[in-house]
């Protein structure tokens, strides 16, 4: 576990989450101090200021950032954010975990992450449109298919990317290969939409069976009804897992039977939020942290199982890390260690989406597509692997999962960095 302990006097940071995670990692692997801070520190980092004409004719001017961690192993990758809480340390943060993310997963990428400090919610379509075209014009000298490689993160989308390959494109050149989780019709790939939450679906099923968890019937608990949480719980639905609580920014809703998925998508089509969905109780978001199941799914914000609000609480036989850093290691360490319940770490759990990001860009590379059943194959096949050389990993060190996955992820990222020089 990470040896530092948690500050009592602030709550943690994602950056701070990650920051930790990393060191706790390298502490028992033979780096140089050089090495340690290459791989801590950020490549490139390009913050902006994004003014925007809004709809009644006022401007307002909000703050965007891209982090370049690493990109000794390819071209750096990762989600571009708008959300309130975006800081350039955030970012810098998020931009980290995709740096370990693509090397556990052994795809040809380093990490990179963008975000906007916007409440997105609060915006028309034309205000997000004028604010992405100008975000990505002012990082664009960053970007590039063989550079860096935008894709959808929390409130963006494949509309977004769209934007975001037009005005890279105007430029450039046509350039599908410049961004991933765009929409179909511009060379997006089939199954990209949904393919984080599927992936943490697999990642889940192979946890269960080597943790000797039933699986068809059991009960899963999501936060976070987004593209991830909720084409994770239509996919355990399908596959015929209880999908008890779900809860979004807006409420939550409750039903121990099961939720019914069509129609909770239905309401949510309808209501714009899972809460007062007539198929279950109504549940106060942070009750989910409390419902009774066997996979506890946090799928929305960083930092959101801590010791002091739910740790001990939690009455499920695993943590499954769908969002970006929700544990922090103070409460990693409670559950892990002390009450025997794995977490598996959000670099394995949620790397379904950049697995299926990098069959994108090689598609478009290559100008060629693959249909649904491929791409759903190869992403099992990647996943499934990666999980079982994170457990071997973690039986052979007797560590716990997240450890074992940085300590593969750290060691194959310092190779490369070696292998390049200065
Ligand atoms: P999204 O914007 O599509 O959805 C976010 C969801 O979180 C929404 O349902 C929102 O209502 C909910 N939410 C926001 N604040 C909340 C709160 N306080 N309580 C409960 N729910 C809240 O975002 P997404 O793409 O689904 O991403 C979710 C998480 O998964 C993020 O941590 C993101 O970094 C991570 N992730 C996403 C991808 C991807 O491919 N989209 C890949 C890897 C990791």
């Amino acid at each position: 576990m990470a040896s530092i302990v948690e500050p009592p006097s602030r709550p943690l940071s994602l950056a701070d989450i990650a920051r930790i995670q990393f060191q706790g990692a390298v502490a028992s692997l033979d780096l140089t101090e050089s090495m340690r801070m290459r791989l801590s520190l950020p490549f490139r980092e390009i913050t902006v200021r994004v003014p925007v004409l809004m709809d009644d004719g006022s401007e307002r001017v909000f703050m965007g950032h891209r982090v370049q961690h690493n990109g000794a192993r390819g071209p750096t990758k990762g989600g571009i954010r708008y959300h309130p809480d975006v800081d350039l340390d955030e970012v810098r943060g998020l931009a980290a975990l995709m740096t370990w993310k693509t090397a556990l997963l052994d795809l040809p990428f380093g990490g990179a992450k963008g975000g906007v400090t916007v409440d997105a919610r609060t915006l028309s379509r034309n205000e997000k449109e004028r604010l992405t075209r100008t975000f990505t014009r002012r990082i664009a000298i960053g970007l590039g298919p063989y550079r860096d490689i935008p894709a959808p993160d929390m409130y963006t989308d494949a509309q977004t990317m769209a934007w975001l390959l037009d005005e890279y494109s105007s430029r450039a050149g046509y350039s599908p290969a410049c961004v991933t989780g765009k929409p179909v019709e511009l060379g997006g790939s089939v199954g990209r939409s949904e393919a984080t939450g599927r992936g943490v679906l697999i990642v889940m099923r192979e946890a269960a069976k080597v943790h000797g968890v039933p699986w068809k019937g059991s009960r899963v608990a999501i936060q976070g009804f987004g593209n991830v949480g909720s084409h994770l719980a239509a996919a355990a639905f399908e596959e015929g897992l209880r999908v008890v609580a779900v809860t979004d920014v807006g409420g939550g809703t409750h039903n121990d039977n099961g939720l019914d998925l069509p129609a909770l998508q239905a309401h949510v089509e309808r209501a714009g939020t899972v809460a007062g969905f007539a198929g279950g109780d109504r549940l106060e978001g942070e009750a989910i942290w409390r419902v009774p199941c066997e996979f506890m799914v946090p799928a929305a914000l960083g930092g959101v199982i801590n010791r002091e609000e739910n740790a001990q609480a939690l009455d499920c036989r695993m943590v499954v890390e769908a969002a970006n850093a929700p544990t922090t290691p103070i409460a990693d360490k409670i559950l892990t260690d002390d009450r025997g319940i794995p977490v598996i770490p959000d670099i394995l759990a949620n790397a379904g989406g950049v697995v299926v990001s990098y069959f994108e860009w090689t598609q478009n590379l290559q100008q060629f597509r693959w249909d649904l059943d491929e791409v759903r194959r190869q992403l099992e096949k990647k996943l499934v692997a990666a999980f079982h050389e994170v457990r071997a990993r973690a039986d052979a060190d007797g560590v716990c999962y997240r450890d074992a996955a940085y300590r593969i992820a750290v060691r194959r990222v310092a190779d490369a960095e070696e292998l390049r020089g200065h």
